[in-house]
């Protein structure tokens, strides 16, 4: 992918660009915590956004889409360009200058194998990669968390999606063999062993393709369902703001004086922060055991108490729990369709594979795209 990217910079622009890259992510633990104040924990994969660049010297920068195959020029004293892939580089250069940096122009080349919409955050690779690669080529002096605050605003800004900051920061602060507990409330990090093929396993994501309708509004239902319960539980006990404040005991408590659902979800978001952290402790004792009953746990929650599963994702993670070489699988994202990720031993890998698919395409009439992962390096030059 590199090459590809260097040798289309070589025939548009000529020789002496530098290379950058930036991950897509997958995230193991925590589904809707982090509008709740709570914790996630997002690993950076080995499927990224390869940038090459090259100051020009001039006002008017040049961009070309290896994977759209598309050029743009782009003026970032006027309007933002009509293309989406190019309002992402726009919208990060428009976001440094809202910071004060000065960025001159440059002549760029990108691509990369993160799959579009599939849940693994190929628009946050593509913010990061672009926000690094100016930044290092540059010399912007923006930190790696300035760099995420970047990505994010670009998309709230330039592309209209009302994201979060754990996927910019996956992709800016992920390692190789570690995964980024995010404090979603603090912006605190701390990296945490992940290192499967060392126990003997593997992580594969199998994308079921389908995005229910449902998503948007019900992702809006839920959120107005946790404050409901947070409002309930603040009437009683002082400096209640979210959920991650709420304690199960708390939440019993006033169990009564909240709607049913509302009890549901919020209790969902407790115990899904706590298996996060149980999780974190397992993982620095080694055991992918423990660990994977935790995967296992959060789909169970996902899908029975949070309501935000499907009959595809619960179909997959169906048939992983009935297989022994299976340590956890669970659906990962908002919910309503997507990817599941599954932690399988490596000897039991291949015949997994075959017994998904084959199962899959017997119930829906087609197969699920198979994604394997490896926990890989965030954000980084390639010399
Ligand atoms: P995801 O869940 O993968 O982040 P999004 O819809 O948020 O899905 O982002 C996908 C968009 O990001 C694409 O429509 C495109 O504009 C941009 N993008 C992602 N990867 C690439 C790429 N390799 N080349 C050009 N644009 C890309
Ligand atoms: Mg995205």
């Amino acid at each position: 992918m590199k090459t590809k990217i260097l040798e289309k910079f070589k025939t548009l622009y000529g020789e002496g660009a530098a290379c950058y890259a930036s991950p897509g992510r997958v995230n193991l633990i925590g589904e809707h915590t982090d509008y709740n104040m709570g914790f996630v924990m997002p690993g950076a994969i080995d499927k990224a956004i390869y940038v090459a660049i090259k100051p020009n010297g001039g006002t008017i920068s040049h961009v070309y889409s290896v994977d759209y195959d598309e050029a743009v020029d782009l003026d970032f004293t006027g309007e933002k360009p009509a293309q989406q892939w190019a309002c992402y580089v726009f919208g990060v250069v428009k976001e440094m200058e809202e910071r004060g940096a000065k960025v001159p122009a440059f002549d760029m080349t990108f691509g990369g194998d993160v799959p579009l919409g599939a849940g693994l955050s190929s628009s946050a690779a593509l913010e990061s990669a672009v926000g690094f690669a100016l930044n290092d080529t540059f010399n912007l002096g923006f930190t790696r968390e300035e760099l995420a605050k970047i990505g994010q605003m670009t998309e709230h800004h330039y592309i209209g999606v009302r994201c979060g900051i754990m996927d910019q920061f996956a992709s800016l602060f992920g390692e190789k063999g570690k995964i980024v507990r995010l404090d979603c409330r603090s912006l605190e990090y701390k990296l945490e062993p992940f290192n499967p093929e060392a126990a003997g396993c593997k992580v594969v994501l199998f994308d079921t393709q389908v995005k229910h309708t449902l998503a948007s509004s019900e992702y809006n239902v839920r959120r107005a369902q946790c404050e409901a319960g947070v409002a309930v539980v603040a009437k009683h006990v002082p400096g209640v703001e979210s959920l991650r404040d709420v304690t199960m005991e708390m939440l019993d408590q006033y169990k009564d004086e909240m709607d049913e659902v509302v009890y549901r979800r919020c209790s969902f978001v407790i115990n899904e922060n706590q298996r996060l952290l149980d999780g974190c402790a397992a993982l620095e004792q080694g055991d992918y055991v423990t660990f994977g009953q935790k995967v296992y746990g959060s789909h169970e929650g996902l899908s029975k108490w949070y309501e935000v599963s499907c009959k595809e994702l619960d179909f997959l993670v169906d048939i992983a729990r009935k297989n022994p070489g299976v340590l956890g699988a669970r659906m990962m994202g908002g919910g309503f369709g997507g990817c599941t990720i599954n932690i399988v031993k490596a000897e039991a890998y291949d015949a997994y594979v075959a017994e998904i698919t084959e199962k899959f395409e017997k119930e829906f009439g087609r197969k699920p795209r198979v994604i394997e992962v490896v926990i890989s390096q965030g954000a980084h030059k390639i010399e």
